[in-house]
C-alpha cells in the first residue's frame, strides 16, 4: 500500500493550533503523557497474552525505552506493548473519540495561561507532543501482525500513514523537536522528569546510554500500591492518581490499606478534590482499575463498586480472583461481592471521620459528590443507615449545611417529626408560605432540593427514630410543640375561630368542588391566606410537579385549600359568609383564593383568563 494523507479531524486541528502556537510553562508534561501511553499499551497486551500467551512469546519483559539523539535532535519512546494497526492508527491518531474533549479545547483556546497539564484527561494526551516537536513519527506494529506502519505528522492539518519495516511489535514515538525545545535533549533533564511524574510507572522506563549499553531503569518500576504507605510520599502519591484517573487536581482523600482475609486485596483509591466532567453519564460507571496479581484487568469491573461511589479513582489488586475471569462472571463473583463490601466500608468510614475532622472540608466534598452519593439512599439499603449520617442538607436553622443528627439535636420540646419541604431551587423554597408556622414556633425546617431527594424519602422514613414529615402534606399540628419564649405573643394571636369560618369553608367547598379535594383551616400559616397542601396518604406536591415536569403525568390532583383564620381576608370573608351564604363576591374569592395559593407555589392560575376578569372586577369593587 502506498502512502495515504489525511486530514485531521477539525477538533484536533484546532487542538493542535492551541498546542503549538503558544508558549507553555510545563510542556515537559509532554513525556509524561507518552510514558502513559506506552504503559497503557503494556498492560492492554499482558491482559490479552492471559488468553493468547503466543502474543508475547520471546519478548515477555515489558519496558519503556527512551533515547535521545544530540545530532539528529529527536527524542524517542519505545514500548513493547499491543501496537496499532492500520485502522488503530486511523480510529486514535487524528480523530478524537471521547465526550467532553470539545468542551476542553473550547475553554484552553480561551485561556491566556494555557495550561495543558490537563490534556491527559480529556483522551487527547498523544498531542502534547506537538508542544515540543515540529514533526512527531509513529512506527508501530500489533502484538500477533505481520504488518508494520508508520504514521507522520508536523500537527499542521494533516497526517500520512504508510507501510514500514519493523522487526518487533510495540510502537516507537520520534519527536524532532523545535529549536527552542533542545533542553530535553539533555539527559538529565529527561530523567528528572521521568522521576517527577512517571515514578509510579509499573513497567521499566530506561534511558538508552550513549554506547549500546542497556541504559539505567529511571523510576522505581514497581506498582505503587504494592509498596508501604510510609515509603510513598503525598507528591508520588499524587501522580499517580494523574496518571491513573486521568485527572489534574490533588486527591481530597488518600485511601491505601491492604486487607488479609478469606479475599484478600489491596486498594489504593482517591477521592477527586474536583468534579470530575462525566459524574453525571448516565451509564454511572465505575472508574477504579482492576489488577489480578498487579495484572490489570478491566476498568469496567461492574461489581466492584456501587455506582454511588463512581466518584472514586484508583486501583484494587487482588491475587484470589482469577486471572482470566470475563466480566460477566466478575459481576456473579462471590469474591468480588466480598471485596466490594470491605471497600464500600472503608471508604463510608473515611468519610465520617473527615467530617467529624473538618466540616468545612466536607461540606466542600458534600458540594462536589453529595448528589451521587444520596444515591445510595435509593440504591443500597444495607447501608442506609451510614448514608444518613454521611448526609448534609440545608435548613432553615443554619447557614451552609446540616447533618440529620445535629438537626435532631436542635429538635424542640414537644416537636416529633424531622420536617422537610422540597422544591427546585433554595430561595423559591425558603419563602414558600408552608414555612410560616414553623417559623413562628422556631421549628426547623430542612430544605431538599436536589431531585434526588424526592426518590430516597420514598425509601426512607425516619432517621433516629424520628419520622421524616413533608411540610407540604397532611395535617401540619404543631400544638404540642412549646414555642420559644420571644414568640408567646404571635402564640395569644391565634385566635378562636369565627362563628363564619364554617360557613365560609362550605361556601368555598361548593363552589371550587372538584378543584379542590378539601376546604380546611390551616395552623401552618402566619401571614399568608392560603396555600394548597397533599392529601395525608396523597403523593406529595413536589414529586407530582416532578412527574408532570417529565411527562409522567398530566393531570394534577386536587389539592387540599387550607385558610388561615387569622388574616384580615379570611377574617372579613367568613363574617361576610356568616350573613349571606349566596353571595357572588364570595364565589369570585374562592376562585381567587386558590389561584393565589397556586402562584405562591410558582404555578399558572387554572383558568388565567378568568383569573384576569375577577382580578380587576375585585379591585373596581374595592376603588
Ligand atoms: P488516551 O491515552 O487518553 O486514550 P491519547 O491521546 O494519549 O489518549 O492516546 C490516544 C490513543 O492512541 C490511545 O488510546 C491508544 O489507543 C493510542 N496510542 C497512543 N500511544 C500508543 C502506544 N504507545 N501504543 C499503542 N497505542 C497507543
Ligand atoms: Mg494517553
Amino acid at each position: 500500500m502506498s502512502k495515504e494523507t489525511f486530514s485531521f479531524q477539525t477538533e484536533v486541528s484546532r487542538l493542535l493550533d492551541i498546542v503549538a502556537g503558544s508558549l507553555y510553562s510545563n510542556r515537559e508534561i509532554f513525556l509524561r503523557e507518552l510514558i502513559s501511553n506506552a504503559s497503557d499499551a503494556c498492560d492492554k497486551l499482558r491482559h490479552q497474552a492471559l488468553t493468547a500467551p503466543s502474543l508475547i512469546e520471546g519478548d515477555s519483559d515489558f519496558k519503556i525505552e527512551l533515547s535521545v539523539d544530540a545530532k539528529a535532535k529527536t527524542v524517542t519512546v519505545q514500548d513493547n506493548g499491543i501496537g496499532m494497526n492500520h485502522d488503530d492508527l486511523l480510529a486514535t491518531l487524528g480523530t478524537i473519540a471521547s465526550s467532553g474533549t470539545g468542551a476542553f479545547i473550547e475553554q484552553l483556546g480561551q485561556d491566556d495561561k494555557k495550561d495543558l497539564g490537563l490534556i491527559g484527561q480529556f483522551g487527547v494526551g498523544f498531542y502534547s507532543a506537538f508542544m515540543v516537536a515540529d514533526k512527531v513519527e509513529v512506527t508501530t506494529r500489533k502484538a500477533g501482525e505481520a504488518e508494520s506502519w508508520l504514521w507522520t505528522s508536523d500537527g499542521k492539518g494533516e497526517f500520512s500513514i504508510e507501510e514500514a519495516s519493523c522487526d518487533a511489535r510495540g510502537t516507537t514515538v520520534v519527536l524532532h523537536l523545535k529549536k527552542d525545545a533542545k533542553e530535553f535533549l539533555e539527559p538529565s533533564r529527561i530523567t528528572h522528569i521521568v522521576k517527577t511524574y512517571s515514578d509510579h510507572i509499573g513497567f521499566p522506563v530506561m534511558l538508552a546510554g550513549e554506547g549500546d549499553d542497556d541504559g539505567e531503569t529511571l523510576n522505581e518500576a514497581s506498582a505503587i500500591w504494592t509498596r508501604a504507605a510510609k515509603d510513598i510520599s503525598q507528591e508520588q502519591y499524587k501522580e499517580f492518581y494523574h496518571h491513573t484517573a486521568h485527572a489534574f487536581d490533588d486527591p481530597w482523600i488518600t485511601i491505601h490499606n491492604r486487607i488479609e482475609g478469606v479475599v484478600s486485596y489491596t486498594n489504593l483509591l482517591f477521592i477527586p478534590s474536583m468534579r470530575p466532567f462525566d459524574l453525571f453519564d448516565p451509564e454511572r460507571k465505575s472508574h477504579v482499575k482492576l489488577y489480578v496479581n498487579r495484572v490489570f484487568i478491566t476498568e469496567q469491573a461492574d461489581g466492584l463498586l456501587p455506582p454511588y461511589l463512581r466518584f472514586l479513582r484508583g486501583v484494587v489488586d487482588s491475587e484470589d480472583l482469577s486471572l482470566n475471569i470475563s466480566r460477566e462472571m466478575l459481576q456473579t463473583d462471590p469474591k468480588l461481592a466480598k471485596i466490594r463490601n470491605g471497600l464500600v466500608k472503608k471508604v463510608l468510614g473515611e468519610l465520617k471521620k473527615k467530617a467529624g475532622k473538618d466540616a468545612g472540608a466536607y461540606a466542600e466534598f458534600w458540594g462536589n459528590f453529595g448528589l451521587v452519593l444520596k444515591e445510595g439512599l435509593v440504591d443500597d439499603f444495607t447501608m442506609r443507615d451510614k448514608l444518613l449520617e454521611l448526609a448534609r442538607f440545608k435548613s432553615t436553622a443554619a447557614d451552609g449545611l446540616t447533618s440529620l443528627a445535629d438537626y435532631v439535636s436542635r429538635m424542640k420540646d414537644g416537636q416529633d417529626a424531622i420536617y422537610y419541604i422540597v422544591g427546585e431551587d433554595e430561595t423559591h423554597v425558603a419563602t414558600s408560605p408552608h414555612l410560616e408556622g414553623f417559623k413562628a414556633k422556631g421549628v426547623e425546617v430542612l430544605l431538599f432540593t436536589d431531585p434526588v431527594d424526592e426518590f430516597w424519602l420514598q425509601h426512607i422514613t425516619q432517621f433516629d427514630e424520628k419520622p421524616f414529615k413533608s411540610i407540604t402534606r397532611g395535617a401540619a399540628d404543631l400544638d404540642g410543640v412549646k414555642a420559644d419564649e420571644a414568640d408567646d405573643t404571635e402564640e395569644d394571636k391565634q385566635q378562636e375561630d369565627g362563628p363564619g369560618l364554617d360557613t365560609l369553608i362550605a361556601a368555598i367547598k361548593l363552589e371550587l368542588g372538584e378543584a379542590v379535594k378539601d376546604v380546611r383551616p390551616s395552623k401552618r400559616l402566619t401571614e399568608s391566606p392560603v396555600c394548597l397542601i397533599a392529601d395525608e396518604g396523597d403523593m406529595d406536591v413536589s414529586m407530582e410537579r416532578l412527574l408532570r415536569r417529565t411527562g409522567q403525568m398530566t393531570m394534577g390532583l386536587p389539592r387540599v385549600l387550607e385558610l388561615n383564620p387569622g388574616h384580615a381576608v379570611v377574617k372579613k370573608l367568613s363574617e361576610r359568609a356568616g350573613g349571606n351564604g349566596d353571595d357572588d363576591v364570595l364565589k369570585d374569592a374562592a376562585h381567587l383564593l386558590l389561584d393565589q395559593a397556586r402562584i405562591a407555589e410558582g404555578e399558572a392560575p387554572t383558568d388565567p383568563a378568568a383569573f384576569a376578569k375577577r382580578l380587576a372586577f375585585v379591585m373596581e369593587r374595592a376603588l
